[in-house]
């Protein structure tokens, strides 16, 4: 992995060591050793992740962390702050200030490459949705912000030992919601099953009888909580565990003794984390959806019938089964546009598709290919089937006047051609084709009825 480093300090010294042990494992990396310089550093270099020395004089890194993580275009890099052993209460203020992580000095090498790797994978995936969907920050609105920052989580811990789980669950009363499970297997079941489930998973390393490190795996390895974060607890000397779950894909660890406020803001940032990408993934989604319908009508558009078509021909042609193509055009339609204006225009359009989607089976493809021109692909239909479906949407449409307007009801009727695959080398060019000579023949015919295409 290579990734551009930050590394923030006021004593040379440390600059100098983490710069080295960065550099031999060929991380990119650029130093700063005061807080005005961390930040210009950020805008210039846009680092993968900062690490932050906390006492620095001037403006100290809990502040240079605050900046960083309130500014849009720079809060998606990760912030882990580097602190003394002996200043706790340091960690919770930089945690509070939603750094990411924390390392303590004297740093040691596991724990540095470990997290560092983590964050940056982190980063990278989230660097990948945010090109993704345009990649612009501020497209996240304020109130979606705000769910993101304050609503309480939906965490479960899985512990059985009720008293160390109830302790953990008053810990972050009033800030989250926490579900217990003493019985891991059953846990795992639940997960497995719940709809819309956990923001955080919460797993003791060392229960009574039960091996946490399989836990986690589950898991990670289950469909509905392969996403959902993990934080184990472990006991300070388990090293060789914790190496492991964090190998594993395990997103944060707690040593014991817990610490309320460090478990408290470790919660937090989690959550917090999750809801960013969750949220990453939903634009994606819906921009994907973008991509393959029409805004108008909801209806596929040109190009994935043109992709799709192609699959479906095949699958016909390889189970040796028919496949129809039905085009349909509005007849006047100019005439609705230069009459009631292009308004109404669009919602004779969007009752149109109504009626198509009505008319059609949901196997079937229904497509808006121009302005009011209409595809639609009958899978598994013979051409006088497609006959019969091309008939009823031609009289669902004749036969009751469209709602345009306030007092505006239309009589509306469209053409329909329809062609059938014809060998197992036509295309997708040559099937389309025919199903529109057919509709310009309905067209030349008279208007407001079907035709067939010749085979
Ligand atoms: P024909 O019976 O021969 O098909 O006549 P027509 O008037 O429907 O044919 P023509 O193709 O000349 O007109 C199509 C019209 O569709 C032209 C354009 O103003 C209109 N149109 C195209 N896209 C849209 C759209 O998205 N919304 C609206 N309201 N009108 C559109
Ligand atoms: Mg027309
Ligand atoms: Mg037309």
């Amino acid at each position: 992995m290579t990734a551009r480093v930050l590394v923030v300090d006021d004593i040379l010294a440390n600059v100098r060591l983490l710069e080295a042990k960065l550099a031999a494992e060929y991380f990119e990396v650029v130093t700063a050793m005061n807080g005005v310089d961390a930040l210009e550093a950020v805008q210039r270099t846009k680092p993968d992740i900062v690490l932050l020395d906390v006492m620095m004089p001037g403006i100290d890194g809990i502040e240079v962390c605050r900046r960083i993580k309130s500014n849009p275009l720079t809060q998606h890099i990760p912030v882990v702050m580097v602190t003394a052993l002996d200043q706790p209460e340091d960690r919770v203020r930089g945690l509070e200030a939603g750094a990411d992580d924390f390392l303590t000095k004297p740093v040691n090498d596991v724990s540095l490459f470990c997290r560092v790797k983590s964050l940056v994978r982190l980063k990278m995936l989230t660097d990948e949705l945010r090109t993704r969907t345009g990649g612009d920050p501020l497209r996240l609105i304020s109130s979606e912000q705000l769910a993101i920052e304050n609503q309480p989580g939906n965490v479960l811990v899985i512990d059985n030992r009720a008293a160390v789980a109830e302790r953990i669950k008053t810990a972050l009363l009033g800030k989250h919601v926490v579900t217990i499970a003493t019985d891991p297997q059953q846990a795992l079941e639940a997960c497995g099953q719940a709809e819309g489930g956990f923001e955080l998973i919460i797993v003791n390393l060392d229960m009574e009888g039960v091996d946490g490190l399989r836990i986690c795996s589950q898991l990670k390895s289950m469909e509905q909580t392969r996403q959902t974060p993990i934080l184990i607890i472990v006991d300070p000397d388990d090293h060789q565990r914790l190496l492991r779950a964090l190998d594993m894909g395990v997103n944060d660890y707690l040593i014991r003794p817990l610490d309320k406020q460090e478990l408290l803001a470790r919660v937090s940032t989690q959550v917090r984390r999750y809801r960013y990408t969750e949220q990453l993934r939903t634009s994606v989604r819906a921009s994907i959806e973008m991509a393959v319908t029409d805004a108008l009508t909801g209806l596929y558009n040109r190009r994935y019938l043109e992709t799709h078509l192609a699959h479906l021909i095949e699958h016909a042609v390889n189970r040796g089964k028919a496949l129809s193509v039905l085009t349909l055009d509005v007849d006047f339609f100019k005439a609705v546009n230069d009459t009631h204006g292009h308004d109404a225009g669009d919602r004779v359009l969007q009752e149109i598709s109504g009626r198509i989607r009505a008319a059609i089976r949901n196997i079937d493809l229904a497509c808006r290919t121009g302005g009011e021109e209409f595809v639609v692909v009958l899978p598994a239909t013979d051409i006088q089937t497609a006959e019969r479906v091309g008939e009823r949407i031609r009289r669902m449409v004749a036969s009751k006047p469209f709602n345009a307007g306030p007092d505006t009801h239309l009589n509306i009727t469209a053409s329909v051609g329809i062609s059938a695959l014809a060998g197992v080398d036509e295309t997708v060019e040559e099937l389309l084709k025919r199903a529109d000579q057919a509709l310009y023949r309905a067209k030349r015919e008279g208007r407001n009825r079907v035709i067939l295409a010749a085979a």
